[in-house]
């Protein structure tokens, strides 16, 4: 498979109708790679005719048995480009190639959970009052703008489409312009795979242009956008002219809770990860600890411990944890953060440089004694900064947890069940895991409380959020 290079629309590379091109950098190396067409209004249009027509002229219409083989299809053939479409992750945002890896099989197995769930999705009969036959009825919805981040770019678009397409909608899908090439090589795998010409299109271009065209669209019903709390805020705001149906995947400052009864040591071990993973650059990741202060000390030097043993490096060695950050302006925005962070008093326990001379690199990095009220306790930094703190009481620790605007991932440690249940029931977070850090399952609702979001991907949840409800009642 070549590397894209253009716009994919009904079936088919073509460059942007304006001529214009975006040029990629290598974040590893700083150098461009390649270019890629960058779409405008102009592409919108054709892109929104040309999938409506493909849902009006057939893909609404066909066999549920016909839509699961496509997809089935469509698994099968990502599988079989798996190294490929690593290869393009790798170069675009700096993923370590291992990651990319397993991001890209991630992806075709979501498409295999979508082609099984499709037989198993429909209405219910309801028993109403008025005797009669009443039934519902889960439809298509027409043409579905998917807007995906950088940061996952390729599972995240996996997960908006194919469930989209099970329900039997058409895609838009408009990847971020820091990362088009895992989309574009969706589209033409897609197609490949037997899905017809106009039933996913994919749009490289900027947010603001291409992004605001595709909310702005009156043949568009539903946006499902990940991304930052601050465009999700605004996206919505458009698609209120035409109550357009949105669900938001947005920002999170997820909360690892530590109790002195927990397997701490295993907890101190696995937590670098949790934050570090993808250079911090995860809409889940742990980046507030909260430790029982009587086992504070031994977990902050065994978590230290663990961060510095942590592989940052070249992206394409198999055993590198830790690449790049995507860009020199996302790196610019952390140091930002730790420049706070020492202003206003934090210690610096580990990292907080620049370990490589080329690269976007930046260390992992453990802050001690933020303040409750400092950016860096507070904010979503996006990038690979921990802090970490004591607590005495769980009740106190619980109001912090919660005074936060996010309520997206957390971590609970503890032996106790009861203590497990009752903490689990508190934490206001739409995904949660006891004695892991694991937030995202195929299977499983995944979705943020607060400003971290509205609706949930993935899981029946994520079908059921790309279909109409119908209610039809049938006199006797
Ligand atoms: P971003 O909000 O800058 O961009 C996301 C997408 O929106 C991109 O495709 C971008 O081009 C597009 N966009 C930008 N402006 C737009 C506009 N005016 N109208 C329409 N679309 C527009 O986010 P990012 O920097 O790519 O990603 C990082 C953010 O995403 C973080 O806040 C992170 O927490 C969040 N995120 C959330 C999840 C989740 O599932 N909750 C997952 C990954 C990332």
């Amino acid at each position: 498979m070549k590397l894209p290079g253009q716009l994919y629309v009904d079936g088919a590379y073509r460059e942007a109708a304006s001529g214009a091109r975006t040029s990629l950098i290598n974040p590893a190396t700083e150098a461009e790679f390649t270019t890629v067409s960058a779409a405008g209004t102009a592409d919108v249009e054709a892109a929104v005719a040309s999938a409506q027509r493909a849902w009006e002229g057939g893909w609404r219409d066909l066999a549920p048995g016909k839509r699961a083989e496509i997809l089935y299809r469509i698994a099968r053939l990502l599988r079989d480009y798996v190294e490929h479409i690593a290869e393009f992750e790798m170069l675009q945002i700096g993923k370590p190639i291992a990651d990319a890896r397993d991001e890209a099989g991630l992806g075709a197995r979501v498409f295999e959970y979508y082609a099984g769930a499709i037989s198993q999705f429909g209405g219910q009969t309801l028993p109403v009052a008025r005797g009669g036959f009443d039934f519902t009825l889960r439809q298509s919805m027409g043409v579905v703008a998917a807007i995906v981040p950088w940061n996952f770019p390729f599972p995240i678009a996996c997960w908006k489409v194919a469930p989209a397409l099970a329900a039997g909608n058409c895609v838009v899908l408009k990847p971020a312009s820091l990362s088009p090439l895992t989309a574009l090589a969706l589209g033409e795998i897609a197609h490949a795979a037997g899905l017809p010409a106009g039933v996913l299109q994919v749009l490289p271009g900027s947010g603001s242009v291409v992004g605001d065209a595709l909310v702005s669209h009156p043949l568009i019903r539903k946006v499902s956008f990940t991304g930052s709390t601050e465009v999700g805020r605004h996206i919505m705001g458009l698609a209120a002219k035409d109550i357009k149906r949105v669900s938001l995947e947005l920002g999170g400052k997820s909360p690892n809770i530590v109790f002195a009864d927990a397997d701490w040591q295993k907890a101190a071990d696995n937590s670098p990860m949790s934050v570090f993973a993808n250079t911090g650059q995860d809409c889940c990741a742990r980046s507030r600890v909260y430790v029982e202060r009587s086992v504070y000390e031994p977990f902050v030097e065994r978590f230290v411990g663990a961060t510095q043993k942590l592989i940052v490096g070249d992206p394409t060695h198999t055993e590198t944890q830790l690449g790049p950050m995507v860009s020199a302006g996302q790196r610019a925005s952390v140091e930002a953060y730790l420049d706070d962070a020492r202003k206003t008093g934090a210690t610096i326990a580990c990292g907080g440089g620049r370990p490589l001379a080329k690269g976007y690199y930046l260390s992992p990095t453990v802050l001690l004694n933020a303040g409750a009220d400092s950016k860096c306790w507070r904010e979503e930094i996006f990038g690979p900064v921990v802090a970490i703190t004591p607590f005495d009481d769980e009740a106190a620790m619980l109001r912090d947890v919660n005074a936060s605007p996010y309520g997206l991932s957390g971590s609970i440690w503890t032996q106790n069940l009861s203590r497990a249940l009752r903490v689990s029931r508190a934490v206001q977070s739409g995904v949660l895991s006891v004695n892991s850090h694991s937030s995202v399952h195929v299977e499983a609702p995944f979705g943020g409380f607060k400003t971290s979001g509205l609706g949930r991907d993935l899981g029946m949840s994520a079908m059921e959020g790309y279909t109409e409800l119908k209610n039809v009642y049938v006199a006797e």
